[in-house]
């Protein structure tokens, strides 16, 4: 994610009236008319394929013609677009499917709570409420972690270019050290059981552990399952609840549609966004066991927490990709290719592959690398992005159902990029 400030764009009205705080504009400054699939297209008609898929918001693909079909159908039904939050048949619909698509064949016993459409509001709802069934204030948030940018989100997230944003002390959250973060040899959740079991180590009692899988913005570092499972144990021990934050890495992103999924981690709660409507409609969830249920009506409130349209297209997505194991299949083919691409392109230049699944990556040493290598993908009709505390990370985010000709097409403009850009350097330093 960039946060430079240049001004680049061709279309004038842009710089003339939108604030200066948009971000992924100025890494792709073209208009951008018309998208199917993995590919979107600038106002003159030329073609990008999209690795960067709304931040893993389209993972079913720009206009998915299924989930398009339903929501016509709907809408030229005069079915309800807006509803607060009272029962609507397409709210019903959507519960239904999800009960019977997502959870049942998990296992899985969660209440679901609509929150406000984005992620953060989401994150907001799971801090809330683990604040209120404890009685304690401090959240643990881990090192490179990414949750959103409203003020309890923000507490939460890592990045400085983004706190430094809130002008106001981001309170009530205690960061501890992501798995790995201190290198292989130092076990950071022993570090961090230590400390919250030492009365005078200067950590609060907490309310709740919020925990990425795969680190999304912060630099595709993928927790492992040993080191997950024990982080669950050490806020179980400490009387703290366990979030798992499946924003970005959710709804397929990894493999499956839980990130989580075959490590027997059972969070309290769970956090959905982006991809969760399928189709890039507003639309978010906290997930949370039955007992923590404690809400009072109307406690976390917002207007925006019945999206019609969204529920629409999400059960359809459900009953599209998740009521077989046929989309996980071809995901574990995908990403297996993806990885072995990306195992390439990192030994070429000897270089390190990050993350799991479809959300994998390559750190390319510097953040001015990484940054010269997406232009260069840009140029070559191809839209990437960085991630990572330095935006050293070229990250992959194609949409899942990329097709295996276009996703090969994708990886030789990443693989021809980083040979162009390292090249270079080589040749130069020699
Ligand atoms: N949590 C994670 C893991 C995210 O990746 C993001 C966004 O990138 C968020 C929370 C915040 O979501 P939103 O931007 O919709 O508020």
């Amino acid at each position: 994610m960039t946060l430079t400030t240049s001004k680049i764009t061709n279309s004038e009205v842009f710089d003339r009236v939108e604030s200066q705080v948009r971000s992924y504009s100025r890494s792709f400054p073209k208009t951008f008319g018309k998208a199917q699939g993995a590919t979107i297209f600038d106002k003159s008609g030329k073609a990008y394929t999209d690795f960067l898929a709304g931040c893993s918001t389209l993972n079913y693909g720009h206009n998915d013609p299924d989930l398009k079909a339903a929501l016509i159908d709907y809408i030229s039904a005069d079915g309800i677009t807006h509803g607060l939050d009272m029962f609507t048949e397409a709210k019903e619909n959507f519960l239904e499917t999800f009960e019977r698509l997502i959870l049942k064949p998990r296992g899985m016993d969660y209440k679901l709570q609509f929150t406000g459409p984005t992620g953060a509001n989401a994150v907001e709802a799971a801090m809330k409420l683990a604040r209120k069934v404890t009685g304690r204030n401090s959240i643990i948030a881990f090192t490179n972690g990414f949750h959103g940018v409203t003020l309890g989100a923000l507490a939460a997230t890592g990045n400085s270019g983004h706190r430094q944003g809130a002008n106001t002390p981001l309170s009530g959250v205690t960061r501890a050290a992501y798995d790995g973060y201190f290198g292989a040899d130092i076990d950071t959740a022993d570090m961090l059981d230590q400390q919250l079991s030492d009365p005078s180590s200067g950590f609060d009692a907490p309310a709740a552990f919020i925990v990425e899988t795969v680190q999304g913005e912060g630099g595709l570092n993928a927790a492992s399952a040993e080191w997950l499972l024990k982080i669950r144990a050490i806020a179980r021990r400490h009387g703290a609840l366990f979030i798992v934050d499946d924003i970005q890495a959710g709804c397929g992103r990894t493999g499956s549609f839980f990130s989580f999924e075959g490590m027997g981690l059972d969070p309290d709660i769970i956090t959905m966004a982006k991809s969760l409507s399928g189709m890039g409609l507003p639309f978010a969830l906290t997930l949370m066991k039955p007992r923590l249920d404690i809400w009072k009506p109307a406690e976390h409130n917002g207007t925006f927490r019945g999206n019609n349209h969204a529920f629409v297209t999400a059960a359809a997505a459900i009953q599209k990709f998740w009521s077989d194991g046929k989309f996980e299949a071809e995901l574990a083919e995908k990403s297996t290719y993806l990885g072995e691409r990306l195992d390439a392109i990192a030994e070429a230049h000897d270089l390190g592959r990050r993350g799991r699944g479809m959300m994998q990556g390559i750190n390319a040493g510097t953040g001015a690398v990484a940054e010269a290598i997406c232009r260069s993908c840009f140029r070559s009709g191809l839209i990437i992005e960085t991630s990572g505390a330095h935006g050293e990370i070229v990250k992959i985010l194609s949409p899942l159902t990329i097709d295996k000709q276009q996703f090969a097409a994708g990886l030789d403009i990443v693989e021809n990029a980083f040979e162009e850009v390292l090249g270079t350097q080589r040749a130069a330093a020699e």
